[in-house]
């Protein structure tokens, strides 16, 4: 079934009762050349590109839960290519250029709107380094233009520009960020991988991974045991856990990031806003509602929802910034498990067990990362060498101390440097 606006108009005027479901619901095989745990935007995405970049399609995808229902459906889906040093800066770029052409390569709309994200400067030493940040993501190819405070304004008039604490000195807009429907990207890579021949496989939780003479050889799960010559795990605020199977124990935290929405609103905030001296951001989404955050919960936990302590924070670094927002009645908050890396870069490597693979570290920003973290893992797994837009993911950089890379050099907690 493939989508189009003459498909919608002819659906529409004969009762919609042509669509087909979007991917099979098949048993689990007793073997598949390649298993994908976890059936988030990285594991799906991993399953997508391996199909369609490299042929291989005897693949299954096993979600414990369903599909979709971690972190890719609980994020605040903005999508960005602001990073600052080498090693991230051509990973996010790559990324960001298969965000643009995603809907046309799922045939499936996943809502990306590029409506320019700005960060905001309160200094002129913030100002400095966001100057500097600007002139990477510029020499990347990426965009970035450096607005002063009546740029700003011109765009944001809605902030509190008197506040005497944070004053807003200025902002970096990169035009091309912006944000998606975040399920509708697991959606669509979904129904792209199911339609390549992937079996994705629901209410399938692995609970052991099989190794012989240091080779993996499938893995146990709640329908049985499934065999396979390599396994990969995608399952970030699970990573511990599903490491610990194989015996490995990974430098990865999980944390709860929380994230909160608001009643429907007129149009009000057309940008993504992020204010650069409390941890809070913003954007409206399509149905009208604000959608923000703030930082991650200070404690490590499995829980999918967070405290009150953090919720009070993050409404008073909005209020703070734009205290228009105290009108707007919150509607819901929801919690995600992140999985926080040390350096606050993620992992795309091979493991020490021939055939094992793992993807995690993610942090509070991995849902941007989703196509080029499956363009790369899957090149990975296919061929057994690392992508050429993600070299430096690698899992040894803890133990050498080599290559540590971070978005802004404050390591996963911004706050805590
Ligand atoms: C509130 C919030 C806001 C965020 N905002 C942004 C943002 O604006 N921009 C951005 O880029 N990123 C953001 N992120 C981060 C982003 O969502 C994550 O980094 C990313 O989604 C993680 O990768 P994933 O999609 O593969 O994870 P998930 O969707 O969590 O996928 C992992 C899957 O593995 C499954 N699994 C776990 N254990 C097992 C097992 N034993 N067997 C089988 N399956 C298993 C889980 O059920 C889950 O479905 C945010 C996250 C949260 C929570």
């Amino acid at each position: 079934m493939r989508f189009s606006a003459l498909r919608v108009l002819k659906e529409g005027l004969t009762g919609n009762k042509g669509w087909t479901a979007h991917w099979r619901d098949p048993e689990p095989k007793a073997e598949y050349d390649a298993i994908i745990i976890g059936a988030g935007g990285h594991g799906l995405s991993t399953a997508y590109y391996l199909a369609k970049n490299h042929g291989m399609t005897n693949i299954a995808v096993l979600e414990k839960g369903y599909l979709g229902g971690g972190n890719v459906g609980r994020n605040t889906t903005i999508v960005r290519a602001n990073y600052f040093l080498p090693g991230n800066t051509e990973f996010y770029s790559h990324s960001l250029k298969l965000w643009e052409n995603l809907e046309i390569d799922l045939n499936y709309n996943v809502m990306h709107s590029q409506r320019g994200l700005i960060n905001l400067f309160h200094s002129d030493g913030q100002r400095d380094s966001f100057a500097r940040r600007g002139n990477a993501m510029i020499n990347q190819g990426d965009d970035a233009v450096l607005l002063d405070r009546d740029g700003v304004r011109k765009l944001l008039p809605y902030l509190d520009y008197e506040n005497t604490r944070f004053p807003i000195y200025g902002g970096l807009l990169h035009p091309r960020g912006g944000t998606a429907r975040h399920d509708a990207v697991a959606w669509g890579y979904a129904r792209g991988a199911d339609q390549r021949g992937v079996d994705l496989i629901q209410n399938c939780e692995v609970t052991g991974i099989d190794i012989e003479n240091g080779k993996v050889t499938g893995v146990q799960t709640t329908r049985g045991a499934i065999k396979a010559k390599k396994v990969a795990m995608v399952v970030a605020g699970r990573t511990s856990q599903v490491a610990a199977m194989a015996g490995m124990k990974v430098p990865v935290e999980s944390t709860v990031l929380q994230a909160f929405v608001t009643e429907g609103l007129k149009p009000v905030i057309n940008h993504v806003v992020s204010f650069g001296m409390g941890h809070f951001y913003i954007s409206q989404s399509d149905k009208g509602g604000l959608v923000f955050g703030g930082d991650v919960d200070f404690y490590a936990s499995y829980a999918q929802r967070g405290n009150l302590p953090m919720a009070e924070h993050v409404m008073e670094a909005g209020m703070t910034l734009m205290p228009m927002i105290g009108k707007a009645k919150v509607l819901r908050s929801w919690g995600g498990i992140m999985d926080m890396s040390p350096d606050g870069s993620p992992t795309i490597d091979k493991t020490h067990i021939d055939g094992l693979f793992l993807n995690c570290g993610w942090n509070y920003g991995g849902f941007k990362a989703v196509p080029a973290s499956g363009w790369c893992m899957a090149h990975l797994m296919a061929t057994g060498n690392h992508s050429e837009h993600a070299t430096r993911f690698l899992l040894n950089r803890f133990k050498t101390g080599y290559d540590l890379l971070d978005e802004e050099g404050t390591g996963s907690q911004h706050n805590l440097h």
